[in-house]
């Protein structure tokens, strides 16, 4: 059935600038690497994606290798933009894409080389069947690869028009700081981060996110629910067509340890008291920091990511609540 954006697309939610930079972005984006493949059921990934654009998500976040199999997830995007946001409405969508992990064999499929971003990038468009993207991120740091050669890639793409800004991901502080000093300098200032950032995960807190701040770089915390776990999900055993049931899924049975079951359920409770899912106390939990632009979370249903918007409701946190969940993580 044709597709026409509700009229109120604009109503309801919250866009944060991003860093220092002119882009404005939504409180909550869409993340594509689970759900969106082509082991997923076009149709249901579809409904997400248009669900997503009526309610204000204009911001959508693909990989190279983003399916199973890789490569798939940005073919069904591209289906989706050519069917239901063709004409003008691509000017009211950002949308990222990454090169860094493994997606073609040999030397130039992997890792940072100027090689594989270039080669990647017109993969990826050709995959969307776009001219641009907005954001091209190196996706992981290259250890083997001089940062200047993987920092030039992306300015040069940049320059070339075949994105329209630059992103890291996965990068810590230290060499975030240098990425980030490369691209000042080339003239090409990176836009945002990407890192993975939830209760369960901290890392950020150790200086990446003060390293953004000084550069004026935007923050987007990709797995903010802890690919599930920060939910309601796994409170009573591994649902059927969760992602840990699935075989292709990144969370693994083994992953539902007692101890963190445990934790969910105390952390489930103080969300309650605060009318709040455990899913949207999560989120909130992330936007309470100023420096984080917008939270990339994943969905397998319109009804998670409804139930995820609604944190926007409230993200303020009182000192009690703030030091019971802290001892909560901590225990
Ligand atoms: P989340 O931590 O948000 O996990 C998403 C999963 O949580 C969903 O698939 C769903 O699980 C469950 N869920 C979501 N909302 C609810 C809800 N309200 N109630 C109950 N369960 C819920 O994020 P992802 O791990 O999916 O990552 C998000 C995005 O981040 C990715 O799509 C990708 O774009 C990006 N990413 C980037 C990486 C990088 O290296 N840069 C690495 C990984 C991700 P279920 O499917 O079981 O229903």
């Amino acid at each position: 059935m044709a597709y026409t954006p509700s009229s109120a697309r604009y109503d309801s939610m919250t866009y944060n600038r991003c860093g220092n930079s002119g882009l404005l972005l939504p409180a909550l984006s869409l993340g594509l690497w689970h759900n969106f493949g082509g082991v997923d059921d076009f149709k249901i990934a579809r409904r997400i994606v248009r669900h997503a654009f009526d309610k204000g998500i204009t911001h959508f976040d693909l990989a190279n290798n983003y399916g199973p199999p890789p490569g798939s997830a940005e073919e069904n995007f591209g289906a989706m933009l050519k069917k239901d946001f063709s004409g003008n409405l691509r000017d009211e969508l950002i949308i990222s894409t990454k090169a860094g992990y493994v997606m073609w064999p040999g030397p130039y499929g992997n890792w940072g080389s100027r090689k594989y971003l270039m080669a990647s990038l017109d993969q990826s468009l050709k995959r969307m069947r776009i001219s641009y993207v907005d954001i091209f991120y190196s996706h992981r740091p290259d250890p083997d690869t001089p940062l200047e050669e993987t920092m030039m890639a992306l300015h040069d793409i940049v320059k070339s028009g075949k994105a329209l800004y630059a992103g890291i991901s996965n990068y810590k502080a230290p060499e975030a700081k240098k990425a980030l000093e490369i691209l000042k300098k080339a003239g090409t200032p990176c836009l945002i981060h990407q890192p993975k950032y939830s209760m369960f995960e901290r890392w950020v807190e150790n200086g990446l996110l003060d390293v953004l701040e000084e550069y004026g770089v935007g923050c987007i915390p990709f797995s903010p629910l802890a690919q599930g776990l920060l939910t309601d999900r796994y409170l009573k055993g591994i649902p059927d067509n969760s992602r840990a049931s699935k075989a292709h899924g990144f969370l693994k049975a083994n992953d539902i340890t007692p101890e963190k079951v445990q934790k969910i359920q105390q952390l489930n409770e103080v969300a309650k008291r605060r009318d709040q899912t455990l899913a949207q106390m999560a989120l909130s939990w992330l936007l309470k920091d100023k420096r984080v632009t917008t939270v990339l979370i994943g969905v397998s249903s319109t009804e998670q990511l409804d139930n995820n918007l609604a944190c926007l409701g409230n993200t303020q946190f009182n000192k009690a609540e703030l030091e019971e969940i802290e001892l909560i993580l901590k225990g």
